[in-house]
């Protein structure tokens, strides 16, 4: 069970690399000579940042997913259900969420999944 304190500490992470993709996206505009292109700064300040379609065609799948997992686990945090695994209901060790801030799954339900990979999906939809 996580304190507030160590929950703030998360959501703080979170949005540290949140922050962090934002930078870099805005380097890769600079660099590619879109300084003519909507500023970053709007950006930035854009509550819907996920509704901005030129926004998401900037960004790599990778880091589109990135920001998919720091935004459901920032929506966990606000409804008071981070931290807990998806598949067993089990508290996720702090540790492990402070290392991997967007973590769903605990270590033992992650390795098991990770081991399925590969296997068809309806075999995995008859385990859960
Ligand atoms: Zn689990």
């Amino acid at each position: 069970m996580l304190r507030k304190n160590e929950l703030l500490e998360i959501k703080e992470l979170l949005e540290e690399m949140n922050r962090e993709i934002l930078k870099n996206l805005d380097e890769r505009i600079k660099s590619n000579d879109m300084s003519d292109q909507r500023e970053i700064g709007d950006i930035f300040d854009d509550a819907d940042l996920e509704q901005s379609r030129e926004f998401n065609l900037l960004l790599t799948t990778r880091e589109r997913q990135k920001l998919d997992q720091i935004e459901s686990a920032l929506a966990k945090i606000e409804k008071g259900e981070y931290g807990y695994c998806e598949d067993c209901d089990e508290s996720i060790p702090v540790g492990r969420l402070k290392a991997m801030p967007f973590a769903t799954l605990c270590v033992k339900c992650k390795s098991e999944r990770e081991s399925m990979e590969g296997t068809p999906s309806a075999y995995v939809e008859e385990k859960g």
